[in-house]
């Protein structure tokens, strides 16, 4: 039986996986989830950001431990729950964050671009959360925690593969959450609204798309990755233990317009 207090909220004791958690919003996740006593499990394809990542984990007192692997190979999925579990003996939570945007005109769009976008943002992200679920349901808990994005809600003209998986990330959240509810298992999402980061300042910048992004958000300020950080622990916690195939909007109310 849960009781709430203060440490329910605290991630102490527990493993973290975070796709592309050294990088972009992915280091966000891995410095929330530690300053909370989560060690954390970082995959990504590069060292890039390794380094930093691991100085503020370390500055949060918690461990890190890198795995070097493209989520798309074959195989991917089931060496990296293995590699978890052998090096810290137990996976509480698994943040799928990892994931990749093609832009291009609605006749010109090619299809390898838009295997390549499905491949990362859905086929791994379910063949991760499938491997990861065999780990979680053998423990009695765990969380899922899905990255998905306003387009998981709304249309983008420009990033069909984007949106479709996007979409398909809220339905795979609500199919899992739905079926590991029974193991203690919750599976929720969090979508990111328009988030001040490197790869978006010429977009907020644009003199036609910033100002109409603006005039979308009810206080006409976009976000910063320090907010989605607190709904991040929130959902990797026992606090939302009774909360499950929810795809979070942080969004600074943009779905409202
Ligand atoms: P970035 O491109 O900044 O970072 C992506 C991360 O994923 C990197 O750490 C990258 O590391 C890793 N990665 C990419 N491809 C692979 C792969 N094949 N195998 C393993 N790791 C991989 O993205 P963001 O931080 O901007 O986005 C992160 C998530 O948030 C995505 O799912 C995105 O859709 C979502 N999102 C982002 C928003 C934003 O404003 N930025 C808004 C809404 C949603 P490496 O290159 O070393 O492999």
């Amino acid at each position: 039986m849960m009781v709430f207090n203060s440490n329910s909220f605290s991630l102490k004791g527990k493993v973290a996986l975070v796709t592309g958690g050294a990088r972009g919003l992915g280091k966000f996740y891995s410095s929330a989830l530690s300053l909370y006593g989560a060690n954390i499990f970082v995959v990504s394809r590069t060292e890039a950001g390794w380094d930093e990542v691991k100085r503020v984990v370390e500055e949060h007192g918690q461990q890190v431990f890198f795995f070097k692997k493209d989520l798309t190979e074959p195989g991917a999925a089931t060496d990296i729950i293995k590699a978890v579990v052998n090096h810290y003996g137990q996976l509480d939570i698994l943040v799928n964050n990892a994931g990749m945007q093609i832009r291009n005109k609605v006749l010109e769009f090619k299809d390898e671009d838009w295997r390549k976008v499905i491949d990362l943002n859905l086929n791994a992200l379910y063949y991760l959360s499938h491997e990861a679920a065999k780990q979680m349901v053998k423990q009695g808990h765990g969380k899922i925690i899905n990255i998905g994005s306003m387009q998981s809600f709304r249309a983008g003209k420009y990033i069909f593969p984007y949106a479709a998986s996007k979409h398909a990330v809220l339905g795979l959240t609500r199919a899992y959450a739905d079926a590991l509810a029974p193991y203690h298992i919750q599976v929720n999402g969090l979508a990111p609204g328009y988030i001040l980061t490197d790869m978006t300042r010429s977009l907020q910048q644009d003199p036609v798309r910033g100002p109409e992004i603006a005039a979308h958000i009810p206080s006409g300020d976009w976000g910063i990755p320090e907010n989605l950080m607190g709904p991040l622990v929130f959902l990797a916690s026992e606090a939302s233990d009774y909360v499950t195939g929810v795809m979070l909007p942080v969004d600074g109310g943009y779905l409202l317009r």
